[in-house]
């Protein structure tokens, strides 16, 4: 059993801190996509204080979560927030850059989870496609970014990473082995299922 009270509390204090976490909605989304496939194996790239892991640990019991961070000093936090719920056994954290780290990992997951730095989106989608089982699902948040996505928004500050998440949308339709969905929930999320 999770502790509700102290996860709602890691959820405030990440809002306050402006630490960007799962929307609501797409939280939504998600739960019902674990609800119907009951993964076992569930991979995470971008665990900032741990909020989207455990409540993905929370909403498929059984699943074991591996989840990816490259900021040290959040996966100290997120460690310690994994422990105040209750969900040390589910959840494990991988301390570094997932670029490096993705092409180490030699397992199978029913669903993966991209939520990171989005110039890096395609990189994560090659391995993530690696990663996956047959018939598994990658999730990717954010693939909207404010709408700039899908406009013809081309300031210099966002410019790298909204070319990468096109770069990203477009594999997602066009690769026979990807069958693409893109929800305008959040921030935006494509789910696409894999047939390997
Ligand atoms: N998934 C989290 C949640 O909903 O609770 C939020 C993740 S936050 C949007 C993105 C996190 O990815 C940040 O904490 C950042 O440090 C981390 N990150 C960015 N680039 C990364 C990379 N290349 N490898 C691993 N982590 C990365």
């Amino acid at each position: 059993m999770i502790n509700l009270e102290e996860l709602e509390k890691i959820k405030k204090k990440a809002l306050e801190e402006h630490i960007p976490i799962i929307m609501d909605d797409t939280l939504e989304v998600i739960k019902k996509i674990l609800e119907e496939e009951k993964p076992t194996n569930i991979l995470e790239i971008g665990t900032a204080v741990g909020y989207s892991a455990i409540q993905f640990a929370r909403y498929s019991e059984g699943a074991c979560v591996d989840t990816i961070e490259l900021n040290e000093e959040r996966a100290k936090t997120a460690k310690e927030n994994i422990k105040k719920v209750g969900l040390e056994e589910k959840i494990n954290i991988l301390i570094g850059n997932a670029v490096d780290i993705l092409p180490t990992i030699n397992k199978e997951y029913d669903i993966i989870f991209i939520d990171a730095n989005k110039g890096k989106y395609p990189i994560f989608l090659e391995e993530g496609i690696r990663l996956v089982k047959n018939n598994g699902i990658i999730l990717a948040d954010n693939i909207l970014y404010k709408g700039y996505v899908l406009s013809d928004y081309n300031k210099h500050k966002q410019r790298t990473a909204v070319r990468h998440l096109r770069e990203y949308i477009a594999k997602a339709i066009e690769d026979e082995r990807l069958k693409s969905q893109i929800l305008e929930v959040g921030d935006g999320l494509a789910i696409s299922r894999v047939t390997k």
